[in-house]
């Protein structure tokens, strides 16, 4: 994670994650912000039909550079390639 971590807090991600309105978004019970680290992939998101998250204001807040979290991974596993 960021250093810039301390700009909000866990529950206030949650808040302002906008994954329930992407096209890849799939309703079963998760609560997004899959960039977390302890987060990670989606259970259930599969197909990569777009991403938004380039639009989040967690995005910007803690200047993220990948896309897909729900499917590939939170920044950091994409960073490392893990
Ligand atoms: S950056 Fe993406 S995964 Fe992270 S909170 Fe925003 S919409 Fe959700
Ligand atoms: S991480 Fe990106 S692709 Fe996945 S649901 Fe959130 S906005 Fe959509």
């Amino acid at each position: 994670m960021c250093a810039s971590g301390k700009k909000m807090n866990e529950k206030e991600v949650f808040q302002a994650c906008m994954c329930p309105a992407c096209p890849s978004w799939v309703n079963c019970g998760e609560q997004g912000a899959f960039c977390l680290p302890k987060v990670g992939k989606s259970k259930c998101i599969k197909a990569e039909k777009g991403c938004i998250c380039a639009g989040c204001m967690v995005y910007k807040m803690f200047g993220l550079r990948n896309t897909f979290y729900c499917t590939r991974g939170s920044e950091e596993e994409q960073k490392t390639g893990k």
